[in-house]
């Protein structure tokens, strides 16, 4: 049932912020540790002269490289560069969006002194493969088969760049499933047997809101409604506290800070540590050294003052929750459990919020926030690869669609074919015919969105019917299908029923999406790119060996006791070839692994024999 060979099946909660793995193993889910021993990995990559990095190591590097650190990929993924949401995001971002082909945005980089342009579907593909890697320095096998988690919102052009992302990392994706969907059966896997409970997520991450109402019964996790407000997470709140601490400092110093881009981003690193403790502690210090012309800066915050800075945005979290309620028709106290997922739901005074909505009941917190997404993944992916106990097994995950899709019918409606939280998958026929007389041919234009005017819903793509017999209008008949896999994934097809000829095609050839050759050409830019860090590594190793060498030698000639048993030309030797080694490590600019390892060679040639020749006159 994996689809591609054997070994395990992962699953992975792709952030925009942060990014989780897990697997399921010895009858029950582990998440899995990165190479820092965290659970969780920043959705970074960077790239600087020398080499790409991604995760922590991406991350912690951002103030120094701003412009070449690229993040917040999935607020682009499966979008069009002219997007208003798209424009607005490129306006706060440090990194360059332009406009690339069929309108679709490309981020620029510097990468090794060349420009480079990147899709966001690579820029993800790279957080996966980093994820996959961290899975198999685990798990110590390879990792080709996943499920990947998309936010329920996310429409069909997000969901099909996410599982490209999947391809040019050369993972197999066994399905896309939705977040709050892989949390509530992070939630639920041990209690399938128990009645039918309606379920709340309340998922507050780092960039985005999102609470769904889903019901389990029995085994099936069936999505009944979904809200969210795609800016409202944690790097709000570090923005809040940032913006206050910029105020403090303004106060003991007489200085603005706002325009030193370097300070602000070490203030903001600062400030994000000091909100997580705050999630435990009721206050704590800030510090960081030499801010700004080397004043040090140090202030305290106690968890009150962080709430009242961001109650606002905590109510507008809580808000959702209401609009969730009131789309799926369905009063608070209908809802069995709330369950809590995303690193800020954590924050003591959003839980009190969302508890006292509730008024008084018990939230549920039996799984980790921060992991609850990417174990429902594991489990999922488990139960597609056949593996896992009866329970695993026994899971069938039911999703909705979260906007109404349809098409421009007569002159600018919207002619709804598959209502929101339709179940998927599914498959959907209407009837359609022509508007004119003697029409040859029809365009289709495919929407999604709840609005009755296509102009106020999303565009997804068109095609043209062609040709169609010339008749009268009202004659012809067509016939529209929608088809909705289990991955979200929609294809449109359209067919002429009156002479009995048929003609269809596939939305999912919509024109900004990646073709086959992009990917295929992705795949290999990709192994280039895993090539040239494989090449840096190495490099980077034997640079190493031999600097530690030298020093070793060093150390040895100028240690008391073993340096005095030396006789002097065989020290003058080792010395002169040492300082010969490090003036040209000072001075080397391009230089390949091979070129390091010679050197090393040569200068164990000029000092082991010495060295030996002292231990055996021991
Ligand atoms: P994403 O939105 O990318 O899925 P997560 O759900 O992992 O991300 O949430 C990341 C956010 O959670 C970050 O803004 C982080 O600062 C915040 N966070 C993590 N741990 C805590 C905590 N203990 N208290 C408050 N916020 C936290
Ligand atoms: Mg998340």
């Amino acid at each position: 049932m994996a689809g591609e060979g054997e070994g395990p099946a992962i699953g992975i909660d792709l952030g925009t912020t942060y990014s989780c793995v897990a697997v399921w193993q010895h009858d029950r889910v582990e998440v899995i540790v990165n190479d820092q021993g965290n659970r969780t990995t920043p959705s970074y990559v960077a790239f600087t002269e020398k080499e790409r990095l991604v995760g922590e190591a991406a991350k912690n590097q951002v103030a120094r490289n701003p412009t070449n650190s690229i993040f917040d990929a999935k607020r682009l993924i499966g979008r069009r560069f002219s997007d208003s949401l798209v424009q607005n995001d490129i306006k706060l971002w440090p990194f360059k969006v332009i406009e690339g082909p069929s309108d679709k945005p490309m981020i620029v980089v510097n990468y090794k002194g060349e420009e480079k342009h990147f899709a966001a579907e690579e820029i993800s593909s790279m957080v996966l493969k980093k994820m996959r890697e961290i899975a198999e320095a685990y798990l110590s096998t390879t990792v080709k088969n996943v499920v990947v988690t998309v936010p329920a919102y996310f429409n069909d052009l997000q969901r099909k760049a996410t599982k490209d992302s999947g391809g040019i990392a050369g993972l197999n994706v066994m399905r896309i499933i939705n977040e709050p969907t892989a949390a509530a059966i992070a939630y639920g896997l041990d209690k399938v047997a128990i009645d039918k409970k309606n379920v709340l997520i309340f998922d507050l991450g780092g960039g985005t809101a999102d609470v769904s109402l889903l019901t389990i019964d029995d085994g099936t996790f069936e999505v009944k409604a979904v809200a969210g407000d795609t800016h409202l997470g944690g790097e709000d709140f570090d923005n809040r506290m940032l913006k206050h601490f910029v105020e403090i400092f303004k106060r003991q110093h007489k200085k603005d800070i706002s325009g030193n881009a370097r300070a602000l981003r070490r203030l903001r690193t600062a400030c994000e540590r000091a909100k997580r403790i705050l999630s435990s502690a009721a206050e704590t210090t800030i510090e960081v050294d030499s801010l700004d012309n080397g004043i040090d800066f140090s202030s305290s915050i106690t968890r009150a003052r962080f709430a009242e800075l961001n109650m606002d945005l905590f109510k507008k979290s809580i808000e959702l929750v209401e609009k969730c309620l009131i789309d799926a028709k369905m009063d608070k106290g209908g809802v069995h459990d709330v369950v809590l997922t995303g690193g800020s739901s954590r924050i003591p005074k959003v839980q009190q919020l969302l508890q006292d909505f509730f008024d008084g009941k018990q939230l549920n917190k039996s799984i980790n926030p921060d992991e609850a997404v990417a174990y429902g993944a594991a489990v999922q992916a488990a139960n597609l690869a056949g593996m896992g106990n009866e329970k695993v097994q026994n899971i069938v995950l039911l999703d909705v669609t979260p906007l109404s899709l349809g098409i421009n019918a007569n002159g600018g409606c919207m002619s709804v074919v598959i209502p929101r939280n339709t179940a998927i998958p599914t498959k959907i026929e209407h009837d359609y015919t022509t508007a004119f007389d003697n029409q040859t041919s029809a365009l289709y234009q495919v929407y999604e969105g709840e609005r009755a005017r296509v102009v106020d819903n999303n565009w997804l793509g068109e095609f043209t019917l062609s040709p169609i017999p010339a008749a009268p209008q009202g004659i012809a008949q067509m016939k529209v299908c929608f088809e909705i896999d289990a991955n979200g994934i929609l294809k449109v097809s359209a067919m002429e029923k009156t002479t009995g000829v048929s003609y269809s095609i596939t939305i999912t050839n919509y024109k900004a999406s990646l073709s086959t050759e992009e990917i295929h050409r992705m795949v290999l830019d990709a192994k280039k790119y895993e090539v040239e860090d494989d090449k840096h590594r190495k490099k980077a190793k034997a640079k190493e060996a031999l600097e530690n060498y030298a020093y070793k030698m060093k150390s040895i000639v100028n240690d008391k006791e073993i340096g005095d048993e030396l006789d002097a030309a065989g020290k003058e030797k080792i010395e002169a070839a040492i300082k010969h080694v490090i003036a040209w490590l000072d001075g080397i600019q391009h230089v390949e692994a091979d070129e390091f390892e010679d050197k090393l060679i040569g200068l164990e040639l000029i000092c082991n024999p010495i060295i030996a020749k002292k231990s055996r006159r021991q």
